[in-house]
């Protein structure tokens, strides 16, 4: 399998590099500022109806939900889940994990363009980034006998849909840490020491998903070297 191409790992290895450092972000920072409690001493859930009271999307419910940082914020149901941890926590890296959901409610609200095109993706991106590698490889193995690399292509495309996405992805997150930071001073729930803490929790997060992007590009890179490699053989 091409898998196991040793030429893989090239493309590979930086992006993978990447992804562990950002995991080891996300880790100590939250280690440290869920350690630290807020001055306010409000918990994740509180200020979640805080902030969504504030931002007037008094509709949205607030939910916990099992798992360690599973939150999110669910478009469908109106419902904004917090996990446990976060949700009875009063520290500071709940108040900034919790902010940045609701920043995530606020662009849901302004129909913020980057998240309406993120969702749209979401049906294709589900097929592509597993459809697509198979077809990839298939139309690969098989242009060894047809000598079209036409089906190679197709596979190609699909996948495509995965960095196009993991682009995407980028505006939506920054644009709800942003927003995060900018309700936790409006509504002072946090002060210029916590809201760098909450900040350097966001920003770990935030390097997470420029990995993934990294990471969709490589393997896109990968696929475009094996099938122009490929072509030049013909
Ligand atoms: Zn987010």
């Amino acid at each position: 399998m091409f898998i196991w191409d040793p030429r893989y790992l090239i493309f590979a290895l930086p992006a993978l590099l990447l992804a562990f450092y950002a995991q080891w972000r996300v880790r100590s920072a939250y280690s440290q500022y869920s350690r630290k409690p807020n001055s306010r001493g409000i918990s994740g859930s509180e200020a979640a109806r805080i902030l969504l009271r504030s931002a007037g999307l008094d509709h949205i419910r607030v939910e916990e939900t099992p798992g360690q940082l599973s939150d999110h914020y669910d478009p469908r149901k109106n419902v904004l889940r917090v996990s446990r941890g976060v949700a009875q926590s009063r520290s500071i890296a709940a108040l900034g994990i919790v902010a940045h959901e609701v920043g995530h409610a606020m662009q849901d609200a302004v129909d913020y363009t980057p998240l309406r095109v993120r969702s749209g993706l979401v049906p294709i991106v589900s097929i592509g980034s597993w459809l697509g590698p198979i077809i990839f490889l298939a139309g690969l193995f098989l242009s060894g006998f047809t000598g079209t690399t036409t089906i190679a292509y197709v596979g190609l495309f699909l996948f495509a849909g995965t960095v196009v996405f993991a682009l995407i992805t980028l505006p939506v997150e920054f644009n709800a840490s942003k927003r995060a930071l900018t309700l936790l001073r409006s509504y002072q729930l946090a002060d210029g020491r916590e809201l760098q803490g909450a900040k350097k929790v966001l920003d770990a997060a935030a390097l997470t998903y420029v990995a993934a992007l990294a990471q969709a590009v490589s393997t896109l890179l990968y696929y475009v070297f094996l099938l122009t490699g490929f072509s030049r053989r013909d």
